[in-house]
């Protein structure tokens, strides 16, 4: 090995050396999940040549097209994850049901969720995608796991990370003591810690919301964006960029790399729909990993990982980022609530409130 190369494995075990909670079970879980990205990732890299894109030609439980990809990813995780003892049940955005540890292998004392492959209705475009996990204890260990065993906050989580196909192929994860990225080096077909303790900015002048949807949008996060638009001449004097990739994976990886707030906020489109993005499997690890990144997450009316879970695949609110902007953004949900709200939002943009004040 090069000099002074801290692989993923090597990094693994020095942390349980600092952590005296940690055990030997807990990294040899990260180590499979860490095999199990790698294999994705290869059969992601290899595309159309490996005969991997494509529609499998049915829909999930989240009623939305399964690509072939998906279903290959899913089953890499189930495999790679069950068989050593470590967990005691398994929950996939792919199957509607919890994933149960086949009989043959022992159960241990950690839950994993997974999204297998996030961003994945942009993989026939060669865009970057990636997978998303979440580590529980469960309250149970050894025991198989049940549905209410799942449904922990996401301030419970041991660990979450998620892997980045891009370019180059990272895992970024934290275990509760700051964010750590890595890159794999195909050469050696090892992980190696290339980002060291990631920091998102405090301040930033991007940020990424899906335009299509303002018709739906809640007034403050009408007011936040339109404010963004005034650039120079508006309340922010200073000019914002807008980037939107649809890809969790990669508007995550972005804002650790230089800063920014992405919003799937609550919109009026959809009432049994409270928000796009699950919480478990999605808007849970990728809090743990802002928030330990020193940046923010939240619902936009409370701090994310503070939801209670009520179902597997609940869909929440999303608003994270650079910390002071989500705190602005939460400020004006605050107000709004409250009813105080600056007299330019009673525009007829603003749609029935304005009503109220011109009353
Ligand atoms: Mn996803
Ligand atoms: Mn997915």
């Amino acid at each position: 090995m090069q000099s002074g190369r801290i692989t993923l494995t090597q990094f693994i075990i020095e942390e349980q050396r600092r952590h005296a909670h940690a055990t030997g079970d807990f990294s040899g879980l990260l180590n499979d999940i860490a095999t199990a990205c790698k294999v994705i990732g290869n059969a992601v890299g290899k595309g159309s040549l490996a005969g991997v894109l494509g529609s499998h030609g049915q829909t999930n439980i989240q009623g939305e097209e399964q690509k072939k990809l998906d279903v290959i990813s899913n089953e890499v995780m189930l495999s790679a994850n069950g068989w050593a003892g470590h967990l005691a049940g398994m929950a996939s955005e792919e199957n509607e049901e919890l994933c149960p540890i086949p009989g043959k292998y022992p159960r241990g004392k950690y839950l994993l969720l997974f999204d297998p492959l996030d961003g994945s209705s942009n993989i026939d475009v060669n865009i970057s995608v990636g997978t998303i996990f979440s580590v529980l204890r469960s309250p149970r260990p050894g025991k198989a796991a049940r549905l209410a065993d799942f449904l922990q906050p996401g301030t419970e989580q041991v660990c979450a990370g998620f892997a980045l196909y891009g370019p180059s192929t990272m895992l970024v994860l934290t275990t509760g003591h700051g964010v750590h990225g890595f890159t794999l080096d195909r050469d050696i077909g090892e992980f190696i810690l290339t980002h060291p303790l990631m920091r998102i900015p405090e301040d930033t002048g991007e940020f990424a919301i899906n335009a299509s949807n303002e018709r739906f949008w809640e007034p403050p996060v009408r007011r936040y964006v339109e404010e963004c638009l005034a650039g120079k001449t508006g309340p922010r004097a200073r000019d914002f960029n807008m980037r939107w990739v649809a890809s969790l994976v990669a508007e995550t990886y972005r804002i650790l790399m230089r800063g920014g707030v992405f919003m799937y906020p609550k919109d009026n489109k959809d009432e049994a729909k409270p928000g796009r993005l699950r919480l478990m499997y999605e808007a849970n690890p990728v809090s743990f990993i802002v928030e330990q990144a020193g940046g923010a997450a939240t619902t936009g009316r409370e701090r994310l990982m503070a939801v209670l879970p009520t179902e597997l695949h609940q869909r929440v609110p999303f608003i994270f980022g650079s910390k002071h902007e989500v705190d602005r953004i939460t400020g004006y949900h605050a107000d709004y609530a409250s009813g105080r709200e600056p007299e330019d939002l009673a525009s007829p943009l603003f749609g029935t409130r304005s009503l109220f004040r011109t009353q």
